[in-house]
């Protein structure tokens, strides 16, 4: 039997069986209802591991198009998704890719393909999403704001390539030593970036595109000019091209870049792959999200214990339109993570926004 060539349709008739199928079997625990619950819990997780293994929601089709998962959520897994990971529609999870440092994504809508814009995020990065607060929620709240709402310290980019993840800096060291060895005019115009610089950018950008994850926050980026950096040249362009195609093949293609080497929504982003922390599967999701609900119970205040990376800064306070005056950011969630390596935001062509 296999069970990944089964439609949907058929998972989910399997599912309601189960469902339906439970309470009758569990009739005798009737005065321990809570266990019951339980078991009912458990079993429904089991049956969607079974049913929907990891490649049922991996990458993205020929169009485009993510692989959403298709897997029903129970209204508490519902409940613990949005608790502890603002996640408005468990069904629009996927994985990032099929490769084995993949992880799963959100887009606060579905995403059609074709080259439609929508806003994606890596579940568990920290963010300048509030305890609480949804990625939708957070989109609308950040739609109210202005880039004068922002403290001073986040116009400035970082520039400094101490501040790349240091498993990832002697790798970026060798390739920017060697390209100007090679005689690209090469810069670097921004390194690591906090989470409220990149939702400072996000809000500049008018808050419409985006993604609010970057590899920048997880030091794995870095934005990089060539000669003058004025793409309307074409003597720079030429230039900038020639470099984007040595960064290709530097190192056996090891570095990413946005698009192609001519051709890019964002010129000047170079990123190393892997080394990103998230959530490999829906099961590790949700048994993290639980893990979340047990400690909220004894401490609240670290109930959103969903941020998988280390705090590298804290304390910034960002001001808000209308009532809700200064909003502190609380330590420990402040480190965003990935950039959105499938997803296309032609609207952020400027430099330093991927
Ligand atoms: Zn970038």
């Amino acid at each position: 039997m296999q069970w990944t060539k089964w439609r949907p349709d058929g998972r989910r008739a399997i599912l309601t069986l189960l469902l339906t199928a439970t309470p009758a079997v569990g009739a005798a625990q009737a005065a321990a209802p809570v266990s019951l619950a339980l078991a009912t819990e458990t079993g429904f997780a089991a049956a969607t591991a079974l049913l929907y293994p990891r490649d049922t929601y991996t990458g993205r089709d020929p169009d485009g198009v993510p692989c959403y998962v298709e897997r029903p959520f129970s209204l508490e897994e519902r409940r613990l998704l949005r608790e502890h990971f603002g996640i408005e529609e468990p069904g629009r999870l996927y994985l990032s890719d099929s490769g084995p440092g993949a992880y799963l994504m959100y887009d606060t809508e579905r995403d059609p393909g074709a080259g439609h814009l929508v806003r994606t995020y890596r579940v568990g990065a920290g963010s300048i999403r509030r305890q609480g607060e949804t990625w939708e929620e957070l989109e609308r709240r950040l739609r109210t704001m202005r880039p004068g709402d922002f403290p001073a310290a986040v116009r400035n980019p970082n520039t400094s390539l101490a501040s790349l993840d240091p498993a990832a800096r002697p790798a970026f060291e060798r390739m920017l030593r060697a390209a100007r060895r090679a005689g690209h005019r090469v810069r670097v115009v921004e390194v690591h970036r906090s989470p409220e610089r990149q939702a400072y950018l996000l809000v500049q950008g008018g808050g419409l595109t985006f993604t609010a994850t970057s590899k920048h926050s997880a030091g794995r980026a870095v934005d990089l000019v060539v000669g003058d950096g004025n793409l309307r040249k074409k003597r720079t362009r030429a230039r900038w091209t020639a470099f984007r195609r040595w960064v290709a093949g530097f190192e056996a293609g090891r570095f990413r870049l946005i698009g192609e080497p001519g051709k890019s929504w964002d010129w000047p982003h170079v990123e190393l792959p892997g080394g990103v922390l998230g959530y490999r599967s829906v099961e590790e999701l949700l048994d993290a999200a639980s893990r979340a609900a047990i400690h909220s119970t004894h401490d609240p205040a670290r109930s959103g214990a969903t941020s998988l990376a280390r705090p590298r800064s804290g304390g910034d306070q960002i001001r808000h339109h209308g009532s809700a005056g200064w909003a502190a950011l609380p330590p420990g969630r402040i480190r965003a993570g990935r950039g959105d390596a499938g997803s296309a935001y032609p609207a952020l062509a400027r430099p330093g926004y991927q």
